[in-house]
């Protein structure tokens, strides 16, 4: 027992000596240090973390801690590539086995093996199962197998590769050898499958939470696509951002509709050259490039880590899809947003698309489908909805999880939604009895009262229920006949020119009513555009323009390096060195993220931008930043607060607002501090005395810091801590 707890003991101080000197991370997150353990005492395992849960130091960290070799399976060569650069970065000794290499690379890669001095060698599956390459790791001997992806062996799971199935030779070929299988999404049937297709011993299951609270989901009605793309992708100068389409030919339209707004936007599909394909995965990696329209060929070998939007143009076609694409945003663990565009004629597009085959795997594809289906047409917290996909409880905190349209407030049902259903389909019927074929914008046209002359040259105006919806917008009453049609009220046909027609259920609805809920999407057309980087994500006391100064030498050290931006350094640690403004190498390598052998190659050049942007603007170097700072996230305007924004803007007095809104003084505290924040207004006049203003903001000013004890306390108690928030984003 005692001779149990001293080996463990100092194993952890191994493992926590190497984290520190090689990534410069303080400590494992829970899930990766139990992972790391199983890994050290020789399991086999079944790892699912959600992407950006730190996956691959669970098997980096063993292998440089034992100096031994493991031998990571990837499905994607590009991914190898990264990964292997990063590690190369840190100063571990990595390789990749693939197709790409030529000859004389291989021939070195296989030298290294043999010589016993590589730790980690990533290898695609049939690479891996070539006899020369087995008899080659037989020779060298493995420590351990890590599987990447490993969702990719089950047929259940959503990316099934047959080439994977071959995975279970690994445990005849290297009797005794722990193999481990990572993924980021598998439901509770995939992951006992994994562990059943791999053949593991006594496997030990380590599941992470799905949830990705960084992330902000948005489901949007897809009225006019590229408008709604084109503010998401706003949103976010100079950030990555990827838009998922179904098809290459809509890669390529939605590109050449964003440039039109002249946003640079590239399209990406497996359809171009494979060079063309690799410069533009490189020029996103690098950061030459911010926008990549794409189809999901785009993204499994691509973790640039910073990441802030992922737009998907379609529904996804399924759940673990869309996890796994979403996934690709904030990597970096900084907020980043997911918007989904949805109307039911994608999903019929889908189900067409997905109909070929053999009818059990078509069964299986329209059961996925149903199931984002269901998830995008919900009204239920997103966050929630996806973890209890994936079999974990998710328990909405109170007053919303904060971060997806349903809970800040930018779903809401429609009121008389049943009187709406119900006009809709009368209006449709009539006008299926008159007419020969009609599309939308007829039906639209005539609920709105339109005298366009596609309705009044076929006589359109005549049908039931003309100008029922006199005075709503066309847009508005276009997503609500979406939304029958999502939910199997109306079809529309599919054909050059798509036509309304009634389904069974609609009519029975005609006569029995429904309880269908229209639910509105807001969200996207309410959220304010984002000014500034440091406005959104930051780490407190960020110099911004040395933030800028930083990223522009990390891109050129990408490029010369031609290895991606976020492995040089991520957007977090710059962040802190932007912060800190250290002016040693010594400094450097304190900073969370930097660790030995960055700062040794790159400590130099970084501590000279520093010092050079210091002087040039004038200010101190070696500022203490608080360790436990947090990226603090500028607080984003929900739709309760943008409906209180008329009255801050005409300056009406706080207790006035909450006593016509029925809520209290402090609730509207808290929506005018965010207000101020979002759109900084001129003055705080209307709602601070002017002697309060200037001695709070003294106050914030002198004590240098986003908490408000010390200022609070600085005033002597006089100053509520209501009106100093407000002070503060007036401030900050
Ligand atoms: P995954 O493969 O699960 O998507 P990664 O292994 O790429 O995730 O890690 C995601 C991010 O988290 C990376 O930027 C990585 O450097 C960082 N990270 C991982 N583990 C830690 C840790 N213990 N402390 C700090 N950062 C970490
Ligand atoms: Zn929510």
């Amino acid at each position: 027992m005692a001779a149990v707890m001293v080996r463990e003991t100092v194993a952890g101080d191994v493992v926590a000596e190497a984290l520190r000197r090689v990534w410069g991370f303080e400590s494992l997150r829970p899930l990766q240090r139990e992972v790391v353990d199983a890994a050290l005492s020789g399991r086999d395992a079944v790892v699912v973390m959600p992407t950006g849960g730190g996956k691959s130091l669970c098997f980096q960290l063993p292998a440089v801690v034992e100096n031994r070799l493991t031998v990571v399976v990837s499905p994607l060569i590009a991914l190898m590539k990264d990964q292997v650069d990063a590690l190369r970065v840190v100063g571990v000794s990595a390789a990749a086995l693939n197709s790409s290499l030529e000859a004389e690379e291989e021939d070195e890669v296989r030298r290294l093996v043999a010589s016993g001095g590589l730790q980690l060698l990533y290898v695609s599956p049939e690479r891996l199962l070539q006899a020369s390459t087995l008899a080659l790791l037989r020779r060298a001997g493995v420590a351990r197998f890590a599987i990447d992806e490993a969702h990719c062996i089950s047929g259940w799971g959503h990316d099934f590769r047959p080439e994977y199935r071959q995975l279970r030779r690994i445990k005849d070929e290297f009797p005794g050898v722990s193999v481990m299988g990572f993924t980021a999404t598998a439901t509770p049937q995939v992951q006992r499958d994994i562990a059943i297709q791999l053949g593991l011993e006594r496997p030990r299951k380590f599941v992470g939470g799905f949830d990705r609270p960084n992330l902000t989901y948005r489901v949007v009605a897809k009225d006019d696509p590229v408008r709604r793309i084109a503010e998401a992708v706003q949103r976010y100068p100079d950030d990555g951002v990827i838009v998922y389409c179904l098809s290459r030919k809509d890669t390529e339209r939605v590109a050449a509709a964003l440039v039109a707004e002249r946003i640079e936007a590239v399209a990406y599909h497996a359809g171009l050259a494979p060079d063309v394909r690799k410069r533009i995965s490189e020029d996103f990696a690098q950061e030459r490039v911010h926008v990549v329209v794409a189809t999901v060929a785009f993204g499994m070998g691509i973790d640039r880590s910073n990441v802030r939007c992922v737009v998907h143009e379609c529904l996804p076609k399924s759940m673990e899809g869309y996890q796994q694409e979403t996934g690709r945003a904030g990597r970096d663990g900084l907020p980043s947003e997911c918007v989904l565009l949805y109307n039911g004629s994608d999903t019929m597009r889908l189900r067409r698309l997905l109909s070929d085959g053999e009818p059990d795997f078509v069964a299986q594809n329209m059961r996925l489908l149903e199931e984002v289906q269901r998830f995008a047409t919900s009204h239920v917290c997103r966050h929630k909805s996806l973890s209890e996909h994936f079999g974990q409880e998710y328990e909405v905190p109170e007053g919303g999880c904060g971060a997806c349209d349903v809970c800040l407030g930018g779903t809401k049902a429609l009121e008389e939604s049943a009187k709406v259903v119900r006009q809709i389909l009368v209006t449709a019927a009539s006008l299926c009895s008159r007419l020969r074929g009609f599309g939308v914008g007829v039906l639209v046209g005539v609920l709105t009262g339109s005298r366009a002359k596609n309705i009044l040259a076929r006589g359109a105006e005549q049908a039931d229920g003309f100008d029922a919806f006199h005075g709503e917008s066309r847009d508005r009453v276009t997503a609500w006949v979406h939304r029958l049609v999502d939910h199997g009220l109306l079809e529309i046909t599919d054909d050059e020119y798509p036509v309304v027609r009634m389904s069974a259920d609609g009519k029975r609805a005609i006569d029995e009513g429904t309880d269908l809920v229209i639910v509105e999407n807001t969200a996207l057309t309410l959220v304010a555009p984002r000014r500034s980087r440091a406005g959104s994500y930051s780490v407190e006391g960020m110099d911004e323009a040395l933030f800028e100064k930083l990223r522009q030498w990390r891109r050129k050290l990408a490029q010369e390096r031609q290895v991606p931006a976020y492995v040089i350094l991520h957007d977090a640690t710059l962040m802190r060195i932007a912060a800190v403004r250290p002016s040693s190498v010594a400094g450097l390598q304190d900073i969370p993220g930097v660790g030995e052998k960055r700062s040794q190659d790159f400590g130099p050049s970084l501590v000279a931008v520093v010092q050079a942007h210091a002087e040039a603007a004038g200010v101190a170097l070696d500022t203490a930043i608080d360790e436990a700072q947090v990226v603090r996230q500028k607080p984003e305007m929900t739709a309760k607060t943008l409906s209180y924004a008329p009255y801050f803007r005409a300056g009406r007095p706080v207790q006035d607002i909450a006593d016509s809104a029925g809520v209290t003084a402090n609730t509207i505290w808290q929506h005018l501090a965010v207000w101020v924040e979002n759109e900084r207004p001129d003055s705080l006049a209307p709602w601070v005395d002017e002697q309060i203003e200037r001695r709070a903001t003294e106050a914030i000013r002198k004590e240098q810091t986003d908490r408000l004890k010390p200022v609070f306390e600085e005033l002597g108690g006089e100053v509520p801590y209501e009106v100093l928030r407000v002070v503060r984003a007036f401030v900050s």
